[in-house]
């Protein structure tokens, strides 16, 4: 399984690739390794970024990767999804309507800390003298390995090993492995593990509006705490939002040496100390269980009692057990979700990277969004975005539906206060917020936060994407056509027939994807999804008056859906205004976007980008300078109303105005190039994509990892390189693989039937791995795939 070395060309190894200027360390600290992410010194200067890098999570319960020994640390922290603390947002000067309540992710408990001492002088990884280091992200394991030998002033050589991993199977848990021994003498070792509760502080932030803002003061409150034995459980409350937490937990002690155990517990801070007399051969071993449990309703005694269970049922599962089904979750997770490339270990290694931050920010998130940076830091607040449905959805649709549906199912359940946000604003329909935690609009920014009306057609894309993707007619009936309906209301709703435009239908003040752009009218992007919502709402009534009567009659009951709505929504999607520019053949990103002046980019300074960051928004808003791709994106999206000239002149137009200050940006850019006969453009977006964490592109990896772009470089092998299209239920491949790679390979599960599309250079084949038939199209021909007949193409041109 393991991939080659480090080799002497290691250190350049993408240099040569991606120009300096944007490559950032930590990279050239990791071997290449088909499976791992090593570094085998200490790297004190790295330690901000590879505590994002290290992180672990499960969809609900994060751990950044911070030390056990609590230093040398830069932002420590543990993240629940979903555990947020709200405050008043504070306008300089207010308006009706402006979101009012902002939300952050809070920095909960820390049950990572376990001390040690050797004869009473406490082991500093930054002053010791380190032997020996291995630590490792294991992502075929799941787990953060970590192996040091060191000596201490007085020759004692010390050797600890330690294991930690947030289990997939046991949402609650996450469980820490810590072995210390003494090889040369005997020793006195106290081993300390903790509770910690740093009061949910945030790095508060400087102008940087992508980091956390931070809290004036305390924000957990302690409610209980309880310590018995070798546990220990401390309650708190969050001020504001009512949130109450309960960490716990529990140890078990495996030696051959004498030791003693004692348990404190204050209103902040547990502890359970051990103190140990080892002799050479006796190695000190801990199993540290810890359970994370919380809600807005139940008591404490509830919660308390929820934590002690958890530790009860893992302690009698035991370490091992636990590690080998964390094992068994990630065998199954690669076998359905990776792709393989040939060729390029160090894009290989890369590319798991980013399928595994994926998937720990999504596997066990069931009844919560995806933060934009999963549970792996602060930044953005620990909010969702559209970076789920447009970037992460697609790989999970169709690699993992179940996690898929979860997580379209938490936007179903949001629907309630998206119509009661529609009617704020004063619409009919549904208005999801762009960003929030709890459901309820928490972006401060309206410019370049409500008024990105799209999120409720990307929403529906998603959702739209799922059914047709895995056949889950139950989910449509039960829960998205009423989401769908609703919708298309407000799009109905916000735009008009314009007598000024010929009755064409406008939808006028939004914002689109680019935030360099705002509040514009009839963004082009946002008119085109408007309409495929549109369209998927006349398309999904129909469905259920043809298929489905009984769940019409009930999305009527729900939501009084009249017939005569179909043709008002058809009729806008048939208007709906989207022109062509006479003069260049291209279409404008919105109506007055060719107006402004073309801002040269590659006239600005480097240190000027972010331009968000140096710029105000004004220079930016009357300038043609795109953040990220706008009409590119829809040109992905919703390509099939593009033909390929069309496509071709917009990238040619549109390219030299994007920045790359989006890290959503590069993939999309990816594909579109792919599409269009860009193959080089193409791969240099796509290793912007796939490094922009592990080579800390945008030089904020420190803040948490970026889950949109890690999505998004599977959609930039899958929807680029393989050149995978699924409009409506129609599956394509137009493969082109990247000049210097030997082959791509990765598997797809459509309609509960899973198949496997394998790249090389001279040709592609298609297998079917379960199910008894697929229709899908290479290039211009039909193929059915059936069992135990895979279907080889020859490539055209090399
Ligand atoms: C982007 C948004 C994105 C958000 C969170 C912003 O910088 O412009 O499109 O949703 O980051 O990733």
């Amino acid at each position: 399984m393991s991939g080659p070395g480090p080799t002497g060309a290691e250190a350049t190894r993408f240099s040569r690739r991606v120009p300096r200027a944007r490559i950032h360390p930590p990279v050239d600290v990791f071997p290449i390794h088909a499976w791992k992410l090593e570094t085998t010194r200490f790297t004190g200067h790295f330690v901000p970024q590879v505590e994002t890098l290290y992180a672990l999570g499960n969809g609900y319960l994060g751990l950044r990767g911070d030390f056990e020994e609590g230093a040398p640390r830069a932002q420590p922290g543990v993240f629940l999804n979903g555990f947020y603390e709200s405050w008043p947002i504070v306008y300089g000067e207010s308006a009706y309507g402006f979101a009012r309540t902002g939300q952050t992710i809070v920095n909960v408990t820390d049950g990572k800390v376990i001390k040690l001492y050797v004869d009473d002088e406490p082991f500093e990884i930054a002053n010791a003298n380190i032997l020996e280091w291995h630590r490792t992200l294991d992502l075929r394991a799941g787990t953060l390995d970590r192996t040091i030998l060191f000596e201490t002033p007085a020759g004692k050589r010390i050797s600890l090993t330690t294991r930690r991993m947030v289990s997939i199977t046991h949402r609650h848990l996450a469980l820490l492995s810590y072995e210390v021994s003494v090889l040369n003498a005997t020793a006195h070792f106290t081993v300390a593990s903790e509770l910690f509760t740093r009061h949910g502080e945030a790095e508060g932030s400087d102008d940087d509006p992508r980091r956390s803002s931070g809290f004036d003061g305390r924000v957990l409150e302690p409610v209980c705490q309880r310590a018995e034995g070798s546990r220990a459980v401390l309650v708190h409350r969050t001020r504001n939002s009512g949130l109450a937490l309960a960490c716990g937990m529990d140890h078990e002690v495996s030696t051959g040496a004498p030791f003693t155990e004692r348990a404190e517990c204050g209103e902040n801070r547990a502890e359970v100390v051990f103190s140990i007399d080892a002799g050479p051969e006796q190695p000190f071993h801990l199993t540290k269980y810890l359970a994370y449990h919380f809600s807005g309703e139940a008591t404490e005694e509830e919660l308390t009692a929820r934590a002690e269970r958890t530790l009860r049922r893992n302690r009698e599962i035991g370490e091992q057990r636990l590690f080998e089904e964390q094992r068994e979750r990630l065998d199954d997770f690669w076998e359905h979700s990776d792709v393989e490339i040939r060729g390029d270990p160090a894009i290989q290694q890369s590319v798991r990277f980013n399928l595994f931050q994926v998937f720990q920010a999504t596997a066990r998130a069931e009844g919560f969004g995806v933060p934009a940076k999963g549970l792996t830091g602060q930044g953005y607040e620990g909010h969702y975005f559209w970076d789920a449905e447009i970037y992460v959805l697609p790989y999970l649709i169709y690699t993992a539906p179940r996690v898929a549906k979860n997580l379209l199912q938490f936007r179903c359940r949001m629907l309630d206060q998206a119509r009661e946000r529609a009617r704020e604003l004063g619409h009919r329909g549904a208005l999801f917020p762009w960003r929030t935690i709890s459901g309820e609009e928490a972006s401060a920014y309206y410019a370049a936060g409500t008024a990105q009306y799209h999120i409720d057609a990307d929403i529906v894309y998603a959702l739209r994407k799922y059914v047709q993707a895995s056949g889950d007619a139950r989910f449509l009936c039960e829960s998205g056509a009423e989401l769908i309906v609703e919708t298309a209301r407000l799009w109905l709703d916000l735009g008009f027939f314009s007598e000024h435009k010929d009755g064409a239908f406008c939808i006028n003040g939004v914002t689109g994807p680019d935030e360099y752009t705002a509040v514009v009218d009839n963004n082009r992007y946002t008119n085109m999804m408007a309409r495929e919502n549109l369209l998927g709402a006349v398309a999904t009534v129909e469905t259920l008056r043809n298929r489905y009567p009984d769940d019409l009659r009930n999305l009527v009951r729900k939501t009084g859906f009249e017939a005569s709505e179909l043709e008002q929504w058809r009729r806008a999607a048939e208007c709906m205004h989207l022109p062509v520019d006479e003069k260049t053949g291209i279409h404008p990103q919105d109506d007055d976007f060719l107006e402004k002046e073309v801002w040269d980019c590659s006239a600005i300074p480097p240190e000027k980008f972010p331009l968000l960051l140096h710029y105000h928004p004004l220079v930016l808003y009357r300038h043609q300078v795109i953040k990220q791709a706008d009409v590119v994106m829809a040109m992905f999206l919703v390509g099939h109303e593009f033909s390929a000239e069309e496509k071709k002149r917009n990238f040619d137009y549109y390219d030299p105005l994007t920045t790359r200050d989006s890290s959503l940006s590069s993939c999309i850019q990816s594909i579109v190039a792919s599409e269009i006969g860009y193959p080089e453009k193409a791969f240099d977006y796509f290793l912007d994509a796939a490094l922009v964490d592990l080579a800390d592109i945008g030089g904020n990896v420190t803040d948490g990892v970026h889950i949109a772009s890690a999505g998004g470089t599977w959609l930039a092998l899958v929807y680029g390189f393989g050149g995978m299209r699924d409009h409506e239920r129609e599956i394509s491949f137009h493969p082109r693989l990247p000049a210097d790679w030997e082959g791509l390979r990765f598997r797809l599960e459509i309609r509960g039937q899973r198949m496997e599309v394998d790249m090389d250079r001279e040709g592609t084949s298609y297998r079917l791995l379960e199910g008894s038939g697929l229709l899908l199209r290479h290039e211009d021909e039909e193929c059915r795939l059936l069992p135990d007949a895979p279907a080889r193409f020859q490539a055209t041109s090399s």
